[in-house]
């Protein structure tokens, strides 16, 4: 198959400098090396990481390899310096919106090769086109490796069902609120029913005790696992945090202070303007602190 080279949506101006600013707090850089490095910082802060290829919703098939030979390059660049990540893949950029097969063959690519270096894959959970797709492959990956995950969003409806599910087959689970827009009928929209729906679901994790991820960077939330935690007597090694890296540093060491596991969530690559828009979507006030950074630096980790 011929691979094309890297993805790129990044024609950076003058006039892109809220863009510029936005990436060089969320996103790592453009290169493998400087995602290792990002890594290395934060497992000296004493968070593991886990490493995102950035790139999304690739329409052809010559696309979907770059993606392959870059997850392989990541797990040998962790390999090689000894490094606390795993990775984080998107089956769209495997191609699952026009190919599932060709996804599959893809993804099996990259859990063969962690599996080979003893890490792990976590698939990321995208827009509710893809959640059955999704999970459908992850089901697929989990009858052949052990060292596979998946996503569930707090705010689908559907969401407490694919609990009950993860529970029966044991998925090792990251529960996040969700960051698509979706339909009414398909997702809550009112953030006290995400936040109750995140809480139940994060609870009933952690007492069937399946690896959960808590992906949050809402205090309240890190308050309700937290009780949930104490609650179900969980171990240390049954749960773990995750944030987005440059997101709630703050929350994200006292968290670490307190001596839970933390992860965070280490986007790299060229493609890294959809990314940083929807951070931008996410958090709009982000653009009062780019004002505020162009008059002092601040550790953006
Ligand atoms: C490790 C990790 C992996 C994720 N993986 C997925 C996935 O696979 N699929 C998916 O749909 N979603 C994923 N998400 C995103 C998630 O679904 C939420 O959209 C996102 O985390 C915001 O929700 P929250 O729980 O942090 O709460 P919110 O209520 O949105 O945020 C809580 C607080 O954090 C601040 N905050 C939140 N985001 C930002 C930001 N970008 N910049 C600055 N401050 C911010 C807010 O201002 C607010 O004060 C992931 C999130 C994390 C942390």
């Amino acid at each position: 198959m011929r691979r094309d080279g890297p993805p790129s949506d990044a024609k950076t101006s003058p006039s892109d400098y809220t863009q510029g600013w936005v990436a060089s707090r969320y996103v790592a850089g453009e290169t493998l090396d400087d995602a290792l490095a990002a890594v290395d910082r934060l497992n000296r802060e004493g968070a593991a990481a886990t490493l995102d290829v950035l790139g999304e919703d690739v329409t052809r098939r010559e696309e979907t390899g770059y993606f392959v030979d870059e997850y392989r390059r990541a797990l040998a660049g962790i390999a090689e310096r000894g490094l606390d990540s795993n990775v984080s893949v998107k089956l769209s950029a495997m191609g699952l919106k026009f190919d599932p097969e060709l996804a599959w063959q893809n993804f099996r690519e990259i859990a063969a090769e962690a599996k080979r270096r003893g890490n792990f894959v976590r698939i990321d959970m995208e827009d509710s086109s893809v959640t059955q797709s999704t999970i459908d492959l992850f089901r697929r990956a989990r009858a052949e490796f052990d060292n596979v995950g998946i996503v569930l969003q707090a705010y689908l409806r559907r969401t407490q069902e694919d609990v009950a599910r993860a529970i029966a087959e044991r998925w090792p689970v990251r529960i996040c609120k969700g960051i698509y827009v979706e339909p009414r009928e398909i997702a809550f929209r009112d953030p006290d029913l995400i936040r109750r729906s995140y809480a139940y679901a994060a609870d009933r994790l952690l007492e069937a005790r399946i690896p959960v991820g808590i992906a949050t960077h809402d205090e309240a939330m890190v308050v309700e696992a937290l009780q949930s935690i104490e609650r179900r007597s969980a171990r240390r090694e049954d749960y773990e945090f995750q944030m987005l890296m440059g997101v709630a540093v703050g929350l994200r060491r006292l968290i670490v202070r307190q001596g839970h596991r933390m992860r965070v969530y280490v986007p790299y690559g060229t493609a890294w303007r959809g990314y940083s828009l929807r951070r931008l979507k996410e958090n709009p006030a982000i653009v009062r602190h780019v004002l505020a950074g162009m008059f002092r630096k601040e550790g953006a980790l």
